[in-house]
């Protein structure tokens, strides 16, 4: 476009030039002079600029000669319309140059911008980067969140693990993961309480059981995650009894309450680049599991009597009720013993009170021990024990109370330097014979154990309907 302007501007003064000879002269002359520019005409196109120039130069004194030739005139004024219209071609050649210099500063900007263009798409294009590492770090911490938060709605251990295991399952790829809770049995830590978790659902492969003693012994050092891969420690999974061809990476991670260890996670399969997040949420899992423990204790405080560890009375009537609801639902019946100290106040004024505690948790010890695992013991009074036997009747009951009996007089009591024999008396009622709600049984249990009192201690009463009658 910019090029066909210069062409224009020798082609109009060409014209003009053309025009006024043809006026003045005739014919002739204006195709020559015709002739003449159209030859130089594309010298601006095609010659740099210095040379088109002289050939415009050149081309006055040929066209002076030849129209002073021609016509038999003054070569100056043959020359004056070729030189007048010339001016305008440098008018036009210096247009071009303007031109020029201005489409070559457009054509640098131009370039400059794209520089510029291609610095900011780079710059674009790393921001985008930055923008989806932050969306995806965002959408990690939400989902850190959201597992820490699943766990912490609970209070009950098996409901942590179970939403700490389906967040896993969730949000990481692995083949196992096992948890396990360790407790001390003297100097040495023992696991308490073993959970596994599967990556998929069905099994994949049985592998071989983990050394836990080994894994335990790797925590010698300090306790800081450590991460086996087959390929590089293969002679360490093997050591702890794994299969490498099933476990390809083993991650196990100290799960640490007040620089204790109160657990391990053993994570078999898990991609190195998930051990960072994976501990994260392990650090997040071991604190909820340090307060699942502390809730445990306090629970087991509110609960249960701390010198004899029996049941207090508040839990002792919930339990109760529960049972006996239990029972009215399923038509079962059951007994409830009361338990009292022969002779108590003696033992404490001969022996003291200490020893007077170690009888009581002595003696608190043997219940627990031979009545069943569903049985509700629990310190009713200050020496007197109360026993909820569930789906017991009387012969059965009779039975557990004789044998509590024999067992307790049985027992030589070592406390410090002390050794002395003790006896308990025991009353009992039975659901739903002697009566169908909790005051009623614990009073006429009180009544029977009145009753073995009364007839000389150290026996077993079933309640009677007789001993209603107060005398
Ligand atoms: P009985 O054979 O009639 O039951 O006579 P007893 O002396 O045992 O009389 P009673 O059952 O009334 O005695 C209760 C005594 O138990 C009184 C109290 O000193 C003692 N006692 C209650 N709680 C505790 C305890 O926690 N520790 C100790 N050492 N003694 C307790
Ligand atoms: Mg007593
Ligand atoms: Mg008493």
């Amino acid at each position: 476009m910019f090029k066909l302007r210069i062409l224009y501007a020798f082609f109009i003064p060409a014209a003009l030039g053309t025009f006024h000879i043809l006026y003045e002269k005739g014919v002739i002359p204006y195709a020559a002079v015709n002739f003449l520019f159209l030859m130089i005409a594309p010298a601006g196109y095609v010659f740099t600029e210095s040379f088109s120039l002289i050939l415009i130069v050149c081309s006055w004194f040929v066209a002076c000669v030849l129209f002073a030739f021609i016509y038999h005139t003054d070569p100056i004024n043959a020359a004056f319309p070729v030189f007048i219209f010339n001016i305008l071609v440098l008018i036009f050649m210096w247009h071009n140059r303007i031109f020029r210099y201005e489409n070559k500063r457009r054509a640098v900007e131009l370039k400059g911008m794209e520089g510029r263009k291609s610095a900011l798409s780079e710059e674009l294009e790393k921001a985008s980067r930055f923008e989806s590492g932050i969306k995806a770090k965002e959408s990690s911490i939400v989902n850190l969140y959201e597992i820490t938060r699943k766990m912490s709605e609970h209070l009950k251990f098996e409901d942590i693990f179970a939403a700490f295991t389906s967040s896993l399952k969730d949000n990481f790829d692995f083949r196992k993961c096992d948890l396990l809770i360790l407790g001390r049995e003297g100097d040495k830590a023992v696991i308490e309480r073993e959970y596994s978790v599967w990556g998929d659902d069905e099994k994949t492969g049985s592998g071989k059981r983990i050394d836990l003693n080994r894994l335990i012994g790797l925590f010698l050092g300090g306790f800081r995650d450590i991460f086996f891969t087959a390929d590089n420690d293969s002679h360490i999974l093997e050591g702890l009894g794994l299969d490498t061809a099933v476990v390809k990476t083993l991650a196990v991670i100290p799960l640490l309450s007040e620089k204790k260890m109160v657990g391990m996670l053993v994570v078999e399969n898990l991609p190195k680049s998930d051990l960072e997040r994976f501990v994260i949420v392990s650090m997040q899992f071991a604190l909820e599991i340090k307060k699942v423990l502390l809730y445990e204790i306090v629970e087991k405080m509110a609960i249960t009597d701390s010198l004899t560890g029996l049941y207090v009375r508040r839990y002792f009537y919930e339990r109760f009720t529960e049972e006996l609801q239990r029972s009215k639902r399923h038509g079962f019946p059951f007994a409830i013993l009361m338990l009292d100290i022969d002779d108590f106040k003696q033992c404490n004024d001969r022996y003291g009170h200490l020893v007077g505690d170690f009888v009581l948790k002595e003696i608190a010890h043997i219940i627990k021990e031979n009545v069943r695992e569903i049985d509700i013991v629990a310190r009713y009074g200050g020496e007197e024990i109360a026993i909820v036997l569930p789906e017991t009747a009387e012969e059965n009951a009779r039975l557990v109370a004789e044998r509590l009996r024999a067992k307790i007089q049985e027992n030589i009591f070592k406390a410090y330097d002390e050794r002395l024999r003790l006896t308990v008396s025991v009353g009992f009622s039975v659901y739903p014979q002697d009566a169908a709600d909790i005051d009623s049984l614990i009073e006429m249990a009180d009544k029977a154990l009145y009753e073995a009192k009364k007839s000389g201690k150290n026996v077993v009463c079933k309640f009677k309907k007789e001993y209603n009658i107060t005398t």
